[in-house]
């Protein structure tokens, strides 16, 4: 269930009227996390950072408000609903924000898409969801569900977080968690009766992008990034919690994490442009052996995107296994070099606890692969998200430049002479097409900064 705009506060925050959630929360029931998304915080780029485990590209922000975009979708592309549908074998079904529908093609079994258009509309928007939440739970051909309301997102254009509306409208939304969580707990119920090993149903609350002060998105400010993310299983025990649900704002992790978590979780491939890192809390629940399987498949796939990217070799062979055996990794400065070191020690480490059993090493791989994960983690995000800023800047000064010289050339023919040179003429074609460019790509620069009234 994505709530669009669901920011920390409206769910772990003190003014929350989102109860039934928080009493799953403090009682252990649900494991709330907050997921730092990364700018542009609108819906598309962060559907793509949620389905693909990395970071979309600023383009994707203007292609985000051009609805009839297909060049965006990620058909050719690998994704968890591509691996969830084709290697897990689950019937996907979407309600709501029909983004998803022009992102994922071919991959919907049943649809009914909500546009994020009409912006004035809060409360349509979100029945028009609802009232396919029972019917559709309650048939049994379902493998993946997704619910996308629009309305809160909604509320925040219009009203800011602190609107009248927005108190009502998370009491609608935390009634809809109810009756998922009923209908699923009823369901698994009756599975495990039929076949005591079968597994329970995974339950995800989440937004997608944050808000600011103001109720807008689009940018990097703490409101815009921070957003909710709330896992349900029958099967896990998370454990009742001594600390406040405020606790919760602060317990952040990267949004690209989900990716790898719910593929790990389902048993099917990482996609292959991951740079997120699994969620510990949630594979601590698997047995040592496992747990370390999905650390290495993770490290696997990471470390092979970084050997893509970088001038590092794909494999790692027992040469640099031995190489860095009695080395610590601590003293290595070169990035590469630190990451060949914990991967090697990850190895190292997991094959003395398959042939031992000892905790000390299951202890050890894990906080190694933990360690390589997180260094590759961020030494990705950064190299992926490194705009030049001075190269956009100085275009844009040359922009204007071109602009000023364009109507200084105007003004000269006008006024002082009467007759155009050759080479006044070039330069004024030259010009005027420099000009146009800058008019067009003007407002798409100002939509960037501050994204007008869509989702
Ligand atoms: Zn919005």
């Amino acid at each position: 269930m994505l709530v669009d705009a669901l920011r920390n506060d409206f769910v772990f925050g003190d003014k929350s009227e989102m109860h039934f959630t928080r009493s799953l929360l403090k009682s252990g029931k649900a494991m709330g996390f907050t997921a730092r998304a990364t700018a542009p915080t609108v819906t598309m780029p962060r559907v793509k950072a949620l389905t693909t485990g990395t970071v979309p590209s600023f383009l994707d922000a203007v292609l985000n408000i051009a609805e009839s975009d297909t060049s965006s979708s990620l058909a050719h592309y690998d994704n968890i609903l591509w691996q969830l549908k084709h290697q897990g074998k689950k019937k996907i079904n979407l309600f709501g924000d029909d983004t998803w529908i022009r992102l994922f093609p071919g991959i919907f079994s049943r649809t009914d898409g909500t546009s994020s258009f009409f912006v004035t509309d809060t409360v349509e928007v979100d029945t028009n969801v609802t009232r396919n939440v029972k019917p559709e739970l309650l048939r049994n051909d379902w493998g993946v569900t997704i619910f996308h309301y629009l309305g809160l997102d909604h509320i925040g254009h219009l009203g800011g977080p602190d609107s009248p509306l927005m108190g009502p409208k998370q009491k609608e939304m935390d009634s809809v968690v109810k009756t998922i969580y009923d209908i699923i707990t009823k369901q698994d119920m009756e599975r495990k009766s039929e076949n005591p090993d079968s597994k329970s149903t995974l339950f995800v609350l989440l937004g997608d992008h944050g808000m600011n002060f103001a109720g807008n998105h689009g940018g990097s400010s703490h409101g815009e990034t921070s957003t909710t993310l709330v896992f349900m299983d029958k099967d896990m025990d998370f454990g009742p919690s001594d600390k406040p649900l405020s606790a919760l704002l602060d317990k952040t992790l990267p949004q690209v994490n989900f990716a790898s978590t719910i593929s790990l979780l389902f048993g099917v491939p990482i996609p292959i442009n991951n740079i997120g890192y699994p969620i510990m809390e949630l594979l601590d629940q698997q047995s040592g052996p496992e747990r370390l399987r999905s650390l290495q498949l993770c490290t696997h796939q990471i470390y092979k995107l970084l050997a893509t990217n970088d001038n590092v070799k794909d494999m790692l062979d027992p040469s640099d296994i031995k190489q860095f055996d009695r080395v610590d990794c601590a003293d290595i400065s070169g990035k590469d070099d630190k990451i060949i070191c914990h991967y090697a020690k990850s190895l190292v480490n997991h094959g003395k606890y398959l042939s031992t059993g000892s905790d000390i090493y299951l202890r050890q791989a894990q906080a190694s692969y933990q360690e390589t994960l997180l260094i590759t983690n961020s030494y990705l995000s950064e190299s992926f998200s490194n705009y030049n800023f001075t190269a956009m800047f100085s275009g844009m000064g040359l922009m204007s430049l071109a602009v000023l010289g364009f109507l200084f050339l105007r003004f000269w023919e006008e006024g002082w002479s009467s007759e155009a040179t050759e080479s006044t003429k070039l330069f004024r074609y030259f010009d005027q097409s420099i000009f146009w460019t800058f008019i067009v790509l003007y407002p798409t620069y100002s939509m960037l900064l501050r994204e007008p009234s869509t989702a």
